[in-house]
């Protein structure tokens, strides 16, 4: 890929090119200039970004399909959000106390989830963490089931079997580290189930007197095959157990739709995880849920008798002034326009036959996937169901060539995540997307 695009970067990119050099003398991965493996190839480093585009330091443009790996559902630079952050700065910015904007943006998640307690956090690895914590102290169990292929952010919890490593049975896997440096105690622990398969329901009964929790993706973004069905069956095997079901909504709470998956599954879990669009375009995240197990967090005002009995979560940023009024003015705007919900499906559905008519075009063996807003694009030989047969296939290899050709056409498209489709898209960035994919595939097959 280098040498295909070599007179790209030389021509097009120079001075991005220079500064993603520059920073990989200072940077590692993941940082935003280093996002899994196409910079390397084809970088794109962000001068200005506006609406549905980006500005790379050269002055090349590209219609995003990231939305920022998800925050950004209204678009970037977006006035709500803008406003709020100003407003905020001026009243003197962030303190360790609390502000208005804290409560409004509870009171806010709070109303739009069967949730009556919420606790903010500064990212979705962080509510992850925090959910987890409740529930080991609300149950009294230590174990946490999972779902192979599922990540709930970069902690060692989070990051057990979520991608590119499984080990064990597809019916039963066995938990294994996708990270170096993981603590093996946590992974060893972890119970890792198959999503949509009723198995996975059994051994959360066999395992049930030592979990905590059940932490699922309810519509997983990277594995797709959302099955509402089965999450109800998974809610019932939980409640029947004393098993806490935890929704990890960071990417599809207000996303999917308002309310997120959950209302469209007709499924409530005992605490949901959020993140990415509640901070309005900054680093937030939270947990809602139940007022019994939402309260272990709450302190008794004794800090001795706290140490014993209350789950500590916290964070110097955490809830802070400018974050909480962008959020809470984000998803105030969400609540108050929920044709943005309809447009986003109408675009994501024209999108989604757009693409699926250039592979049948090509007769390529291509998916292209739509949930609500959320897309993919794998390149699957067989479409097996599990996350773990596709990666044996050589899909991977294509979609990182696809986002380098897409780049060279104008288009940002993150190789390996999900691509998000936001109200800021035009169609006219849509018909260009569609172009520019139809010439990346006929380049790509030469
Ligand atoms: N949960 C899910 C489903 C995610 O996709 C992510 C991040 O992409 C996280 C948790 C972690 O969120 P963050 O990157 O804000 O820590």
């Amino acid at each position: 890929l280098r040498d295909t695009f070599e007179r790209e970067l030389r021509d097009r990119t120079p001075i991005t090119g220079a500064a993603r050099r520059d920073a990989a003398r200072y940077l590692v991965a993941p940082t935003h200039f280093d996002r899994f493996v196409l910079p390397a190839a084809y970088p794109i480093v962000v001068a200005k970004a506006s609406g549905s585009r980006l500005t790379d330091l050269d002055g090349n443009e590209y219609v995003d399909l990231s939305g920022g790996f998800g925050p950004h559902l209204l678009g970037y630079g977006h006035p709500v959000p803008a406003a709020a952050i100003r407003r905020a700065v001026d009243s003197g910015g962030v303190n360790a106390l609390g502000s208005p904007a804290e409560l409004t943006l509870a009171r806010t998640l709070t109303a739009a989830f069967p949730a009556t307690l919420a606790v903010l956090a500064n990212s979705g690895t962080e509510a992850v963490q925090m959910a987890v914590r409740m529930a080991r102290a609300h149950t009294g169990r230590q174990r946490v089931a999972k779902f192979e292929g599922h990540y709930h952010g970069f902690s060692d919890q989070g990051m057990v079997s979520s991608w590119f490593r499984y080990r064990g049975e597809a019916n039963a896997p066995s938990p294994v580290a996708n990270s170096a440096g993981a603590q093996h105690s946590v992974v060893d622990q972890t119970l890792v189930l198959q999503y949509g398969l009723d198995e996975s329901l059994h051994r959360i009964t066999d395992a049930a007197g030592d979990l905590a929790c059940v932490i699922v993706e309810p519509m997983p973004s990277v594995t797709g095959g959302f099955d509402a069905g089965f999450l109800r069956r998974l809610a019932a095997t939980c409640r029947a157990h004393g098993v806490l079901l935890v929704f990890d909504e960071v990417v599809t709470g207000f996303r999917v739709t308002y309310g997120g998956v959950q209302h469209l599954a007709g499924v409530t879990p005992d605490l949901t995880c959020l993140g990415k669009i509640i901070g309005g375009g900054l680093p937030c995240g939270a947990v809602v849920g139940r007022p019994d197990v939402v309260g272990v967090a709450r302190s008794s005002g004794d800090p001795f008798l706290d140490v014993h009995s209350r789950a500590f979560v916290g964070g110097t940023m955490s809830g802070n002034s400018i974050t909480a009024a962008a959020g809470a003015a984000v998803l105030g705007h969400l609540r108050d326009h929920p044709g943005i919900y309809t447009g986003l499906e109408r675009k994501t559905a024209w999108l989604v036959g757009e693409l699926r008519s250039h592979v049948a075009a090509l007769g390529l063996s291509c998916e292209i996937s739509g949930q609500r807003s959320l897309l993919g694009i794998t390149f699957d030989y067989a479409r097996p169901k599990l996350i773990r047969d596709r990666l044996a296939g050589s899909h991977t290899k294509a979609n990182i060539a696809l986002a380098c050709y897409m780049r060279k056409h104008g288009v940002y498209l993150p190789e390996l995540h999900t691509l998000m489709i936001g109200d800021a898209h035009t169609d006219a960035d849509l018909e260009l997307v569609g172009r520019a994919f139809a010439q990346s595939l006929a380049e790509m097959t030469q």
